[in-house]
């Protein structure tokens, strides 16, 4: 499932495709990726219009428009992607939008059908500035982490995938980053002790940049999609998936899959033990 760094590489990917390009044609025939809005208001919106930007918020992405023209914006859902086929290239199965321009077919992909592509509406507007910091921003700093994981007493790893406190981490970055962090991911966020909270920042920043890096230079698959390269792409995490495992790091524990609020995470007992260090025993 596609978190902030699938999200940002479809940025660099939409930017490199679209960046100056006019939308000769747009088709979305799927009304559910366009929640409602009709195909008509998406064609008049981009039709005959040049790219300026292409812009992430989190797990959402918006493409700007040359000109008084209202954003367009996208979220992947669980299965969505962007490709790029040109002249006789065939579409891959599941395609949902289509964004034509001089040189290629820009293609919405989304077996599932969760995604997202429609035209930026005052509604979404409210939904972005309610987002939590970018955790890649500058804004985003130890500091910050640390007032946000007192401020709560839900469970830590929770708090991270609350797209209002922080944008873009969810269930694979946020287990990920808290094993990196030795830390338990059930333990309540105002719990835990200062060098933890430095230790998670690190952590998730790390997390985030390396899956980034990685994921910059294979085919955009998801975890969930199963298939051909579905174990390459489990072999870039530690430990997500990866119950019965070792733990690469303390190289002795099992990987143990528990679930928390309701979604499956992965963890080293030795590494991330379920109470603070000092209060064990
Ligand atoms: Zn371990």
């Amino acid at each position: 499932m596609p978190e902030l760094p699938e999200a940002e590489i479809h940025r660099e990917r939409l930017t490199e495709w679209l960046a100056g390009r006019r939308i000769i044609a747009l088709a979305a025939p799927d009304p559910l990726i366009r929640r409602g809005q009709s195909e008509a208001a998406l064609r008049e919106a981009a039709e005959g219009a040049t790219v300026e930007a292409v812009r992430r918020r989190g797990k959402f992405l918006r493409i700007r428009l040359r000109g008084a023209r209202p954003d367009l914006m996208s979220h992947l859902g669980m299965t969505g992607k962007w490709v790029r086929r040109s002249g006789e290239e065939p579409d891959p199965p599941a395609v949902r939008a289509c964004l034509r321009t001089s040189a290629a077919r820009i293609l919405f992909v989304d077996p599932r059908r969760l995604g997202r592509f429609a035209v930026c509406l005052p509604a979404d507007e409210a939904r972005l500035a309610r987002l939590g910091p970018e955790p890649l921003g500058r804004g985003f700093t130890g500091a910050r982490l640390a007032a946000l994981l007192q401020a709560s007493r839900r469970p830590v790893k929770a708090l991270l995938m609350d797209q209002d406190r922080i944008a873009g981490i969810g269930n694979i970055q946020a287990t990920e980053s808290l094993w990196r962090a030795g830390v338990h991911p059930a333990r309540r966020a105002d719990a835990l002790a200062p060098a933890e909270a430095t230790r998670l920042h690190r952590a998730i920043r790390y997390t985030l940049r390396r899956t980034i890096r990685e994921a910059r230079d294979i085919e955009l698959r998801y975890v969930s999609e199963g298939g051909p390269g579905r174990e390459g792409v489990r072999a870039r995490f530690a430990v997500y998936g990866q119950a019965g495992a070792r733990c690469p790091r303390c190289r002795s524990g099992r990987i143990e899959r528990i679930v928390v609020t309701g979604r499956s995470s992965f963890l080293c007992p030795r590494c991330q033990p379920s109470s603070a260090p000092g209060h064990r025993g």
